[in-house]
């Protein structure tokens, strides 16, 4: 064993050498910088990792007064007070300036260092938090940014929750004025002094109004809820649901008159609903004519015994001028020229009488459905032909108009018409083209369109005034231009004319421009042994 050996003295500093080297070792090693300081605030020791973080070499380093090493003096200077008062560990966030002058941020902590005759100076660690400092600005900054996203959205559910409620107190208002409007609807529906019935799209009844109620003497919580077929059934609904119901729907009706019996008559229109282009339902509108048929009934009644009673003077008035008429031509003389003009006016004037007393007459038989038809099969050349003789002497007689008749073929298929009738109309179709003519053609043609015999005559005369066009064929209608020409008329021989055509199943209509003339038509079918409607009736 050798002195050295066995010299605890030896021993201890080979002990404290070896320490040193540890502890040496060890403040290289530490991850973090850390120096050494003393009272005086030089800094004594570093480890290698303050050389690498600070830039400064050790040589460099020690003898450095350790807050010339900071940016923020005041608070190195503060630290180093406070480690120097309190004795014990003092931690700041403080910024290193490197010796390339660059700025780190770092965490920085003193612990006093204390012997026997007390503080010899501090330890100072210095932690470089570049990246957690990046960590937490990226974090503030994803903490702000989420904050926003998160305020947005609040304020977005704030703004939706306002919009709903904003909708929601529409949707309340609409509600209500929608429930004013029903009820409004509904009153007036109560009160309406006609009667009112809608059925939805599917034929269903589901309103009737008290009007309508009294009309066919139901219950409106009996009916509604039932369909047209169920309806039906109730036997005071009968007439009026065989009345309004078309072809798989309601049909449209435009004030039809229907009568309940013969003291009670509606008039019943029909009006689609519709919104949207969706179909809703149909309203019947049903508006009680009875007195207005009563009063017309009195004016027709009135009408025709007038008729009836001026028809017995005049037929004496018309023999006693014709006699004398033939008188005169029998024995030349017993009159002078200026009383035979006289009694020949009297006599065309009561003839004019006459045709207005059966014009009448008709009328009030129509109205009455006592106008009779007589009809038989003819040819209708051979019908045609004596009227068109009588009307081509008329016509010939007249300054300033010539006739013509058009025949596109030598013979007709035959026709079943009560002559007579016909007669009327082609007469009244002829009288009106020579009266509302003062020169030109009258052109009377017939001709074959498909099953049909089509008979018009045209003329170039006054014409139709557009607007009246529509009135023509009412009962005492006529245009003012005739009216202002003074030439007479009753306004009653084209509501025969259709009256009687339209019995046959034909067809009446004209085309007309004022000034230029008028083309008046109608149209026959032509007799197959059996024809439809009332035709068949004859
Ligand atoms: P009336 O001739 O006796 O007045 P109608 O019923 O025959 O009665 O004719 C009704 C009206 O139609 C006439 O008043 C006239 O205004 C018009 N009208 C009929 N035919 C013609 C025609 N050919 N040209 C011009 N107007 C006509």
């Amino acid at each position: 064993m050798t002195e050295k050996e066995t010299n605890p003295k030896n021993d201890m500093v080979d002990d404290l050498e070896d320490l040193k080297n540890y502890t040496d070792e060890l403040a290289d090693f530490l991850p973090v910088a850390f120096c050494v300081v003393n009272p005086l605030n030089c800094i004594l020791e570093v480890n290698n990792f303050f050389e690498v973080l600070s830039g400064y070499e050790k040589v460099e380093a020690v003898g450095k007064r350790v807050e010339n090493l900071f940016l923020e003096r005041e608070e190195i200077n503060s630290l180093i007070e406070e480690v120097k008062k309190e004795k014990g560990k003092v931690e700041k966030e403080l910024t290193l300036i490197t010796k390339k002058e660059e700025t780190v941020p770092v965490d920085v902590s003193a612990l006093a260092r204390e012997s026997e005759d007390g503080f010899v100076g501090f330890f100072l660690t210095i932690m470089d938090v570049t990246e957690k400092r990046e960590i937490e600005v990226k974090m503030e900054r994803e903490l702000a940014k989420k904050t926003k996203e998160l305020e947005e959205k609040a304020k977005q559910m704030e703004d939706s929750r306002s919009a709903l409620l904003n909708i929601l107190e529409d949707v309340d208002k609409s509600y209500k004025e929608a429930e004013k409007e029903r009820s409004k609807t509904a009153a007036i529906i109560e009160n309406f002094i006609d009667g009112m019935m809608f059925f939805g799209a599917d034929h269903v009844l589901s309103i009737v109004n008290p009007k309508a109620e009294d009309f066919f003497d139901i219950k409106a919580r009996d009916v509604t809820g039932r369909d047209l077929r169920e309806l039906s059934t109730f036997p005071t609904l009968k007439s009026l649901i065989n009345f309004i119901k078309g072809d798989g729907k309601i049909a449209d009706l435009f004030r039809e008159e229907l009568k309940i019996n013969e003291d009670f008559y509606l008039e019943i229109t029909t009006t689609g609903i519709e919104e949207d282009g969706e179909h809703l339902g149909t309203l019947i509108h049903i508006h009680d004519i009875t007195r207005e048929k009563r009063i017309e009934k009195i004016k027709s009644e009135f009408v025709s015994v007038a008729a009836h009673q001026l028809r017995t003077p005049l037929s004496g008035i018309k023999w006693t001028l014709e006699t004398f008429l033939e008188e005169v031509s029998e024995e030349k003389g017993k009159l002078n020229e200026d009383e035979e003009t006289l009694i020949r006016k009297a006599y065309d004037a009561n003839e004019r009488m006459v045709n207005l007393v059966n014009d009448l007459l008709n009328v009030s038989r129509i109205e009455e459905g006592r106008y009779i038809y007589e009809p038989e099969v003819v040819d209708i050349l051979d019908f045609l032909n004596p009227i068109l003789e009588t009307y081509k002497e008329a016509i010939e007689n007249k300054d300033n108009l010539s006739f013509k008749v058009n025949k596109v073929k030598d013979s007709f298929p035959k026709v079943k018409i009560d002559a007579e009738k016909i007669g009327i109309v082609v007469q009244n179709f002829l009288d009106n083209a020579i009266k509302y003519t003062d020169e030109g053609e009258v052109v009377l043609s017939i001709n074959m369109i498909d099953d049909n015999i089509r008979i018009s005559v045209q003329d170039e005369g006054v014409g139709i005034p557009e607007e009246q066009q529509e009135r023509l064929f009412n009962k005492f209608f006529r245009a003012e231009n005739v009216i202002r020409k003074d030439v007479e008329g009753s306004g009653l021989g084209l509501f025969i004319a259709k009256n009687i055509v339209e019995a046959h199943n034909g067809e009446i209509g004209f085309e007309s421009t004022e000034g230029e003339g008028s083309i008046f038509y109608f149209t026959l079918p032509i007799h197959k042994g059996k024809e439809k409607g009332f035709i068949e009736e004859f």
